[in-house]
């Protein structure tokens, strides 16, 4: 990438009052939806792109020629577990089997009543740092995050990172934890969710729009199973009253299902329209187990058209479950319904573009379908989508007057080109390190590939040493005393002396 700048207007690196994009391949909006423009230019303003069209010889502070690169609107993950997830790296190709191949219930019960969740960091300070500074690097400019933390850790930390943050502590009447014999176990209790919620409306009145509105209030349940009607109805009531959104785990385990069929003769999904829960303002995270997918053996009921109806969004997170060998099925059979589908990075890498690759492939490999869930399908929910999602029209798009959240990606390199079509060859070849820039709000976060504002190799340092203390500890949680390794066997064996 070259970039000119005049004399008077160098500018400061971290918001220069105007920057240009000239040539490459854009990523416009136009008439409601993607465009490509060719040798266009993209203006902005202050923290707004206020224009985009054919190049102009208009002056600008500073003029990036995107030869070669293509600009894309920023990037949004409608669900986030920001930080390292220091167990979630333990359990590949492993974990209990009967848990249904779910991963996270292998570390975020608690062991035993008052014990500790192997979901909680070691460091949580270097792990939600180390989150908030992938997520930037790899091109994510708005994030939803799912975390109980009710200080202002998530608050300082993204504002430092300087995206824009969906958060507010997440609340739920039910929780897990392994009994002496290791065994899962659930509690409900009522007055604790109550609690979590209040707590959850103080923290968004206190913290909605906060650092230049690049802060958000969302209500987050955090799980529908471990959730009751009640606490669903004053959640949704608390969004309503405070004009945030809503969001929740949803579907996500398969005796989810399963139980609350069992139980109540009703799918989750009749649950929650039958509650009055569904809408537009709510976002179910994954939503994978519900009617019609092979594995719950319930073809019944129309979920995906009660969600589609409503204009609920799901929140697709894909790679995450395809390392358990879970597939939602399907991207296509949502979007075909008219459910608005938006793209999480849920755990690690955080990786965005790793998301939409996935959701391109399993979607087709759902399908048995080399036309389902296309590049253009998916790279829409990761941007027009998700904004829809979060009630906006000013993000996912690069149009006039919309919020100035951008992203340059080589493609002109040894892994994309040749291309023929620059969002296939983003979806299937695209990798972070082809990220070079990264503006939120007219700032510029990464420049060259390189985060302006923190230091990788610190977040990278920190965040390792929370893993390993984590790996160390392990041992101390399980419940007859196993050590990581044994648990988590290794690849292959140590070399020995
Ligand atoms: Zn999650």
């Amino acid at each position: 990438m070259t970039t000119t700048a005049n004399a008077a207007g160098a500018g400061s690196e971290s918001s220069p009052a105007t920057l240009k994009f000239i040539g490459g391949t854009i990523v416009a909006f136009q008439d409601g939806g993607h465009r490509i423009l060719k040798d266009g230019e993209v203006v902005v303003s202050g923290d707004r792109i206020t224009a985009v069209g054919p190049k102009t010889d208009s002056p600008a502070e500073r003029v990036i020629d995107l030869k070669g690169r293509l600009l894309v609107p920023g990037l949004i993950s409608t669900h986030a577990h920001i930080g390292a997830h220091e167990a979630t790296r333990l359990i590949i190709d492993a974990g209990r089997r009967e848990f249904m191949r779910s991963g996270f219930l292998n570390y975020v019960p608690t062991q035993g009543m008052d014990g500790r969740s192997l979901f909680a960091s070691i460091d949580r300070d270097a792990s939600v740092r180390f989150g908030f500074s992938q997520l930037v690097r790899n091109g994510v400019t708005t994030v939803l995050g799912f975390a109980p933390y009710s200080d202002d850790l998530m608050i300082e930390a993204a504002d430092e990172a300087g995206l824009r943050l969906y958060f507010a502590p997440t609340a739920n009447v039910g929780r897990y934890h392994f009994d002496d014999d290791g065994q899962l176990r659930r509690v409900l209790d009522e007055k604790r969710g109550e609690a979590q919620l209040d707590c959850a409306v103080e923290f968004i009145r206190r913290h909605h729009g906060a650092s230049e509105d690049r802060i958000r209030g969302i209500v987050v349940v955090d799980e529908f199973y471990n959730s009751t009607p009640s606490l669903r109805r004053a959640a949704k009531a608390a969004a309503k009253s405070l004009n945030v959104g809503l969001t929740m785990h949803f579907c996500e385990q398969l005796f989810e299902f399963h139980e609350t069929v069992r139980l109540t003769g009703l799918t989750p999904v009749q649950i929650l329209e039958r509650e009055g829960i569904l809408g537009p303002e709510l976002i179910l995270a994954h939503c994978i187990y519900i009617a019609g997918h092979s594995m719950t053996a319930y073809p019944y009921v129309d979920d995906v058209g009660m969600i589609a109806a409503s204009g609920t969004t799901v929140a697709h997170s894909p790679a995450v479950f395809a390392r358990r060998g879970v597939v939602m099925e399907s991207f296509q059979r949502y979007r075909n319904a008219g459910v608005n589908i938006a793209i999480g990075t849920d755990v690690f890498p955080m990786d965005i573009l790793e998301e939409m690759r996935f959701a391109c492939v399993a979607g087709k490999i759902a399908d048995r379908n080399h036309e389902a869930a296309s590049a253009g399908a998916v790279f829409e929910a990761a941007t027009i989508g998700a904004a829809k999602a979060l009630g906006r029209d000013d993000i996912g798009r690069i149009a006039p007057g919309t919020k100035a959240d951008l992203v340059v990606v080589d493609l002109d390199n040894i892994w994309t080109a040749p291309y023929v079509d620059p969002i296939r060859a983003l979806v299937t070849s695209g990798h972070p390190s082809m990220i070079e820039m990264v503006v939120v709000n007219g700032a510029i976060l990464v420049e060259d590939g390189q985060l302006v504002r923190v230091s990788a190799d610190d977040a990278v340092s920190q965040a390792t040493a929370s893993v390993r203390a984590l790996e160390a500890a392990y041992a101390g949680w399980h419940h007859v005393g196993r050590a990581a390794q044994e648990e988590f066997p290794p690849s292959f064996a140590a070399w020995s002396n």
